[in-house]
């Protein structure tokens, strides 16, 4: 436990990659309470391998949040109070705060036509169990890095035929290098992949849909509180990760419009996540504390993607995320992609001591 005198209160709601680092971050100099339904960290980049394989993709809280001193409020934020500075819970408990950190990640859009037959990332775990009756033909729907990942996963490991269907070019954010590795992999497992198909879940006409097109930040209660959202729904901050409209709340992670001078506007990403909530908690606590805030720098380096459990692609970007011609493919591009992955967490016990 950390013992010297804490200034001034900060209140997280989130305990992903952003709002889990921010309150480790911020634990340093102030009283930090942790808002989460959930009493363990998921690394949601995982979450394929969830699907296909059962894989543990959870952290014990506690632990993680003991040698700082954080409390866990084992409960979810149902409103957002900006001028008391309160947070309500869905126990019926109210917290005041003097800077908040919103960090509620985002979800996959809802592609409606719910039939039973239609799962996304989130809902992983009871996708797993459906494949287990299996087996029959699924499609992922979505060629971003995320469908790309998923529908190698399931190729290579559930027994199931796959396909694969995006309404662009499959992985548009990779090198043309990059994408034919990707094409090369698919073909390798088998998978079915339609390029400039664009589908609606009732078009599909297969026993399971794995829908991962298009994340949408949780910012409902950001925008019932009155927080300044922009375009894409996420909240506008400046750089140091406040909000425009309400200087004693900063966002990180998903839910929130980040940028950097180097980068331009952030992606939904771990691996921006990361570092924004370091930058949100330190900054929040800053403030209260009497210390400096300072602005995100941020520049990308790699975009890494699975492609099964011995492929993979490591994509050498610019600063600003476009990619080069450089990458790495096969089983060493899958073992760096495993290496970071878990480095995602050592970073997190890191900030936890
Ligand atoms: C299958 C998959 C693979 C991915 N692979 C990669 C990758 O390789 N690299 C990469 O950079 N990114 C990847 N991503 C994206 C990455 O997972 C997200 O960008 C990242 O999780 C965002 O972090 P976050 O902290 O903003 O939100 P999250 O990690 O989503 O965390 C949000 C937290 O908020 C909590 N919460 C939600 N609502 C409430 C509420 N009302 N009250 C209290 N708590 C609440 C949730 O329980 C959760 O703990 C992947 C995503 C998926 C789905």
């Amino acid at each position: 436990m950390n013992t010297t005198a804490k200034s001034g209160r900060v209140l997280v709601l989130g305990a992903g990659y952003g709002g889990l680092m921010a309150a480790l971050r911020a634990a340093d100099t102030a009283a930090v309470t942790l808002v989460d339904p959930s009493s363990d960290f998921t690394e949601r980049v995982r979450g394929h391998e969830l699907a296909a394989g059962g894989t543990r993709i959870t952290h014990e809280l506690a632990p993680l949040l003991r040698r700082k001193g954080v409390t866990h409020v084992a409960a979810r934020a149902t409103g957002i109070d900006l001028d008391s500075r309160t947070v309500r819970t869905d126990d019926g408990a109210e917290h005041p705060y003097d800077r908040l950190v919103y960090a509620l990640g985002s979800r996959t859009r809802d592609p409606g036509g719910h039939d039973g037959r239609v799962f996304t990332p989130e809902t992983a775990t009871y996708l797993h169990k459906r494949l287990a009756d299996g087996p029959g033909r699924l499609v992922v729907v979505g060629g971003g890095l995320t469908g790309i990942e998923t529908a190698a996963e399931l190729a290579e490991r559930s027994g199931w035929r796959v396909g694969l269907t995006t309404a662009g070019e499959v992985g548009p954010s990779l090198s043309g290098k990059g994408r034919a590795h990707v094409r090369d992999v698919l073909g390798r497992l088998g998978v079915d992949l339609r390029e400039g198909a664009e589908v609606t879940p009732a078009d599909a006409d297969t026993d399971v849909v794995v829908w991962t097109a298009s994340m949408s930040p949780a910012t409902e209660l950001a925008s019932r509180a009155g927080l300044t959202l922009g375009a894409d729904g996420r909240i506008v901050v400046d750089e140091y990760l406040r909000s425009v409209s309400h200087p004693d709340v900063y966002a990180a992670g998903d839910a929130a419009a980040a940028w950097s001078p180097d980068a331009g506007a952030l992606r939904m990403a771990c691996a921006t996540a990361l570092p924004a909530g370091t930058r949100a908690g330190r900054n929040a606590a800053a403030e209260l504390s009497g210390g400096r805030a300072r602005p995100l720098r941020y520049r990308y380096q790699l975009q890494c993607l699975s492609l099964g459990r011995h492929d993979g692609l490591v994509q050498r970007v610019r600063g600003d995320d476009s990619p080069t011609d450089l990458v790495v493919r096969g089983r060493l591009a899958a073992t760096v992609k495993e290496q970071i992955v878990l480095s995602t967490v050592r970073v997190l016990r890191m900030a936890a001591r």
